[in-house]
């Protein structure tokens, strides 16, 4: 049998050989039906009563779910609690069974469909997710009303790698690790919610692999590779035998960087670096504590909003703060207020047509326009710093002018708190993010107004070299190794430096191996990272001394071109750390590192 490759997206990592169980998604059948008049009012009470009995189950399921694998997981089912709530999955159907005079299981089927239409080609990351969930939620509803209890994935007797079309959150979250050995679909994302629950759970998964299901029979032997994405279908010895090694290279790199976990983030020579998690979302704070990581450096907030069709009010985002700071107490918990704008658009919110989205309405400009949003969410972080770990931070602060606007506005709310005998944190440490090249050239001017400064590359390299992030065509032109990029943020230190305030990275190059040296060697005092590649970090960190990194960035900084500073580090990094299985762009067909 001749082997068979194929690529997906990489998401939970783990390298794995069995047999596969196929799983296909039958497609829900459900047949229109008639109603007379006086059918109408009794099929909407019947879909009433359906939605009772789902939310029961769905409390059920959070329950598990929450002994199982925490309480941040279960949050994605008290989410799916909300949407049996929400008028924007029932009021169509409930319109359509009066209107149209359907029965409300083919009325709730349509909807669906639609939903699916309208939102096929979104590159919102979130409104996908929120929308997998009203699916998921939908399609529970719609066995409620016939009469039939949810499908469990049939747990194999054996251990499988399962292989399906797509596998909901619901689903995932009651996969057996022990039974289930990784998880392939063809649909899903890097950060659904499938794909965190797969880490949580344990289970090496790789989605969109695309056409999948019509190359592999059950029982085929699979060899996968949860970090690369590769996939190997009856593979031949050679593949086997190189899989076999790199599994045992894998293995003791896991065991390697687990018992790091409690460790320090500090240099040979005894330099430390505080080492945060970037967090999304808070189910992911789960994965943040088991990749032992010094706090949260980055909450990004703008999901409460992303997420649901309403303004989140600040009970609401009082209780998700708290949740959160108490989940990694008394390590850090960095707020940041909301980013909303550029290519995130909430739909319960208007935002103009403009021309250049990341040049107009977003971030800091959206929050000083919208007061009311604005102290709605100050007062909320407020509130949820007497946790004692809160900071807060503000994005995309262009100068000292707009600066003092903002502060103005946090001091006017902390004084009518206390006014009405609130409690808070009086002494919350305030940063900013520095990712405007005006902010990294007036940062001299903005140090001695706040407590530190985060830098964030994602934006800084989109600005300062006039490439849109988010644009495929100019990708290969999105260079946080450029030079000017590196001058901005040895600026920003220097600033910080010479006001006393920490300075830290928190944008997606501070989790790129490649760089380390490099950073640790720009003296920056935090680098906050994805909680996937921090145990990497770590042992990176703890293998180098901050002398050595001082004189390779020295070196790397008199470069003048991001092709050769890039190619220096990859040298120095791979040269330097020959053992380290993280170089290797996929360890299965690499098939070199034993
Ligand atoms: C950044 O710009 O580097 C950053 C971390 O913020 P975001 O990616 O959320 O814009
Ligand atoms: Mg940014």
């Amino acid at each position: 049998m001749a082997e068979i490759k194929r690529t997906g997206i990489g998401v939970s990592p783990g390298i794995v050989i069995g047999p596969v169980a196929r799983r296909s998604h039958a497609a829900q059948t459900v047949q229109p039906r008639s109603l007379r008049e006086s059918e109408i009012a009794p099929e909407l009470q019947r879909f009433r009563r359906a939605l009772g009995t789902a939310e029961k189950r769905i409390a059920k399921l959070a329950e598990q779910v929450a002994e199982r694998l925490g309480t941040e997981s279960a949050g994605i089912f008290e989410a799916h609690l909300m949407i049996l709530k929400d008028p924007m999955l029932l009021e169509p159907v409930e319109q359509m069974i009066r209107d149209e005079r359907v029965n409300a299981d083919y009325a709730l089927h349509q909807h669906l469909e639609e939903l699916a239409r309208q939102f096929r080609n979104t590159k919102e990351e979130f409104i996908r997710q929120r929308v997998d969930d009203v699916h998921d939620v939908g399609r529970r509803l719609i066995e409620t009303l016939q009469g039939r209890r949810r499908r469990r994935v049939r747990q194999p007797d054996k251990p499988v790698i399962l292989i399906a079309d797509d596998l909901s959150p619901s689903e995932t979250a009651l996969l057996d690790a022990t039974q289930v050995l990784a998880l392939i679909t063809e649909k899903g994302s890097q950060a659904s919610h499938t794909t965190i629950l797969c880490r949580s759970v344990g289970v090496p998964a790789i989605v969109g692999a695309e056409g999948i299901l019509e190359v592999v029979k059950d029982g085929d032997l699979v060899i996968l590779d949860g970090t690369s994405g590769k996939i190997f279908i009856n593979p031949n010895a050679r593949t086997t035998s190189r899989f076999r090694k790199a599994r045992q290279v894998f293995l003791g790199f896991e065991e390697e960087l687990q018992g790091l976990r409690d460790e320090p983030c500090i240099t040979k020579d005894g330099h430390e670096i505080e080492l945060s998690a970037n967090l999304e979302l808070p189910v992911e704070l789960n994965q943040v504590l088991k990749a032992g990581s010094r706090g949260v450096g980055l909450f990004r907030t703008e999901y409460l909003y992303l997420a649901s069709r309403t303004m989140p009010g600040e009970k609401l985002q009082e209780k998700e703060y708290r949740r959160a700071a108490e989940a990694v107490h008394p390590d850090p918990l960095v707020i940041r207020t909301f980013d909303l704008g550029g290519d995130k658009q909430p739909a319960g919110m208007e935002f103009p047509q403009e021309a250049n989205p990341f040049l107009g309405w977003r971030a800091i400009r959206v929050s000083l326009d919208r007061p009311r949003l604005f102290r709605t969410q100050l007062r909320a972080i407020l509130k949820a710093s007497t946790v004692g770990n809160v900071r807060i931070m503000f994005p995309m602060i262009s100068g000292k002018a707009e600066l003092e606007r903002v502060l103005e506005v946090f001091e006017d709310v902390k004084e009518e708190l206390r006014q009405s005998g609130e409690d808070f944190d009086e002494n919350i440490r305030t940063g900013i993010m520095i990712e405007l090249p005006s902010a990294v050239l007036c940062a001299t001017e903005l140090a001695p107004m706040v407590d530190f400064f985060s830098i964030g590359t994602n934006d800084l390299t989109q600005y300062m070299l006039a490439v849109d992030r988010n644009n495929k065509l100019v990708a290969r032109l999105f260079r946080s190794m450029h030079p000017a990029v590196l001058r901005g943020i040895a600026m920003t230190v220097d600033a910080a430096r010479n006001a006393g305030i920490q300075v830290g990275l928190c944008g997606e190059m501070a989790g790129d191996p490649t760089v380390t040296m490099l950073l640790v060697g720009m003296k920056l005092d935090e680098l906050s990272v994805s909680p996937v590649i921090l145990p990497e970090i770590k042992l990176l960190v703890r293998s180098m001394s901050l002398e050595e990194a001082e004189q390779f960035t020295a070196r790397v900084l008199t470069m003048e071109k991001a092709d050769s500073i890039l190619q220096a580090c990859r040298e120095h990094m791979s040269a330097r750390f020959p053992d380290l299985p993280i170089w290797a762009e996929n360890i299965v067909s690499s098939g070199t590192r034993n």
